[in-house]
């Protein structure tokens, strides 16, 4: 049913409405005033909004002013009522977005004759906008998930595929079932490929992807990971023994020459299988197993396949002392928070920075968060650390919009752990007081790998989030694996472009074709867009001209400690703009 949203003050003209809409089978809801208003319309999310415009405290240029602001009330259709009808007021409606104005006392024919137009219009919008966006997601998933060279599916495909048995198995229960997880790897792949040349050492590979194929079933997946590493998942099997046929078919296989240019090639593999769920339930754990045994079958001299056993896996004394020392860290005030600019594209100018912790390790100098977030995150430590980190990133940018900086919003990255902690929501709200700092100023940065977990649970608490006014950012765009119908149902405001996209934007087709289709698909979807690791001119014109909204790289500046940060900010430094 349509729902129709009647903002207006007098109870007379209000029932009037409301009874005309009902009785045309409307679902129709009401708001007295202005601000209740605005708060029906996000919560209701209508098809169309009546507004009159004189209404007392927020009156209707108010309320639409306030719902063009967030992107998803911005483009329900709004029509006016009102009693004024000069033209001047007529035209302030119409330039703040305003569909139509209707003057009273109108008919009911001329009611409904205008929202009849609006809503016939809104669906032909609707329908192009979201063919267009199925077309984009459609080409962006090929790009993301296939590798380019043998047309298999990359890495991103097999986590994703990973992921699928993962619920499966939560779903079904199956005890006693084990997934075989294939890595092969082909021995002394580098050496035959110089020899061969680029463009016979792509032949060679297309050739081993196609004999590898064949050896599976139809059911059976493969899928690209690297240079000359390839991973298959195996129908599952009910015992280990039984996983042990298809690698040595692969080795067999693998030993009749290969012709390229009429040459003959010999090769072999290391072959390396994990089963799941028997040998790690977490994404990337039978991934990695497989390549712990894989590692393990070149050691014996290659042309050998090898199940994982975690004798395999190597001690590690040193990840220990790292763990211990971790710990003590934030006693020892060991952290520093480093800010790297977030510069606007248009302008040039600082537009915010985002909070990027370093770890001042007495003995071994700086640690980079690559090495022990990921540290910090399986112990747990990564609740006090995240807190720290912004709790001092909000007190920081308090300080600079204190100075006089006006535009900068600090953003801040959440990790998986602090993101689903229960009380998320009560410690952004604590630190948000402590700090004296607005919301509107904090935006978390939240990885899409976080958020597939649980999509219902993860919608309500991005809500919670963007509920005290903090922006959400998803950070990473595009290395995970989630779908991006996916990602279209979370409520966020901003997408940051991954460094492995922007890369190499001038010499890699297939990068520009991935970031030309993101920036397209976050515009139609209403959503700013940053992009990282722009370090070239090149990279910077390419964004520039596809209408990013924003870049963050060492072009302008690396992440800087809050001092010198401060002088760039006294400086006014701009970056140029092609
Ligand atoms: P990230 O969130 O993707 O952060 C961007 C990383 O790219 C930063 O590395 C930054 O220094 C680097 N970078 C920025 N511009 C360029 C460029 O032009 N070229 C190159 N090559 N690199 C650039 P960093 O600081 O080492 O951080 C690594 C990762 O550690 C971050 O990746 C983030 O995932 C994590 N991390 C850092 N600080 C925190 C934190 O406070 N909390 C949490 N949960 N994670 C953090
Ligand atoms: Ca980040
Ligand atoms: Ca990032």
């Amino acid at each position: 049913m349509t729902k129709i949203l009647v903002i207006e003050d007098e109870d007379s003209v209000r029932s009037n409405i409301m009874e005309l809409l009902d009785a045309e089978d409307f679902d129709a809801i009401e708001a007295d005033n202005g601000r209740y208003g605005v708060q029906l319309a996000r919560e209701e999310s209508p098809d169309l909004i009546l507004c009159d415009v004189m209404m007392p405290q927020l009156d209707g240029y108010g309320v639409l002013s306030e719902l063009r602001k967030d992107p998803v009330t911005a483009i329900i259709p709004f029509i006016f009522l009102t009693a004024k009808a000069s033209r001047t007021d007529w035209r302030q409606g119409m330039e703040l977005g305003a569909d139509d104005y209707l003057t009273k006392p109108f008919s009911r024919d001329e009611l409904l004759c205008a929202i009849a137009t609006r809503l016939k219009k809104q669906n032909a919008v609707e329908q192009r906008y979201s063919s267009r966006t199925k077309e984009l997601e459609a080409q962006l998933n090929q790009l993301l998930n296939t590798d380019e060279i043998t047309g298999l599916p990359n890495q991103r495909q097999l986590r994703s595929r990973l992921h699928q048995i993962a619920e499966e198995f939560a779903r079904n229960g199956d005890r006693d079932k084990l997934v075989p997880i294939v890595c092969v790897d082909i021995d002394r792949f580098n050496r035959i490929n110089e020899s061969l040349g680029p463009s016979n050492g792509d032949r060679l590979l297309r050739a081993i992807a196609s004999r590898l194929a064949t050896c599976i079933g139809s059911e059976d997946f493969i899928a690209r990971l690297s240079a000359d590493q390839f991973a298959l998942i195996l129908n599952p099997v009910e015992r280990e023994d039984a996983a042990a046929n298809i690698p040595q078919i692969l080795l067999n296989s693998l030993s009749i020459p290969f012709i390229i240019n009429g040459q003959e090639i010999f090769l072999s593999a290391s072959i390396g299988i994990s089963l799941y769920p028997r040998d790690g339930t977490e994404i990337d754990t039978p991934i990695a197993h497989a390549e712990t045994a894989m590692f393990a079958a070149r050691e014996q001299g290659g042309n050998q396949y090898e199940f994982y056993r975690p004798q395999l896996q190597i001690s590690a004394p040193e990840r220990l002392t790292l763990e211990t020392n971790l710990r003590y860290a934030i006693e020892r005030e060991e952290f520093e928070v480093y800010y790297q600019p977030q510069v606007n594209l248009s302008s040039g100018q600082i537009i915010g920075a985002e909070a990027l912790v370093r770890w001042q390790h007495p003995e071994r100098g700086i640690i980079s968060p690559a090495s022990f977030i990921p540290l910090a995150e399986e112990t747990g430590l990564i609740i006090p650390l995240g807190e720290w980190v912004l709790k001092t990133a909000c007190l920081q940018a308090k300080a600079w919009r204190d100075t006089g900086f006006d535009p900068l919003r600090i953003a801040v990255n959440l990790s998986g752990r602090q993101f689903s902690q229960s009380q998320l929501k009560q410690r952004l709200i604590e630190i948000l007081e402590q700090t004296e700092l607005e919301a509107q100023w904090l935006e978390l940065e939240l990885t899409e790998t976080m958020v597939v977990q649980n999509i219902d649970a993860t919608i309500a608490r991005f809500q919670e989030i963007r509920e005290l006014g903090i922006q959400v950012s998803i950070d990473d765009f595009g290395t995970g694996y989630s779908s991006l119908s996916y990602l279209q149902k979370l409520p966020f405001d901003t997408l940051k472009i991954d460094r492995c996209f922007v890369r190499e934007l001038s010499s890699n087709p297939k990068n520009a074709a991935l970031t030309e289709a993101i920036l397209q698909m976050a515009r139609s979807l209403n959503l700013q867009t940053i992009a990282e690791g722009v370090e070239t001119d090149t990279e910077l014109k390419f964004l520039c001209e596809h209408h990013c909204n924003a870049m963050q790289g060492y072009l302008y500046s690396r992440p800087l400690p809050a001092q010198e940060f401060q002088k760039l900010l006294d400086g006014g430094k701009r970056l140029p703009i092609p």
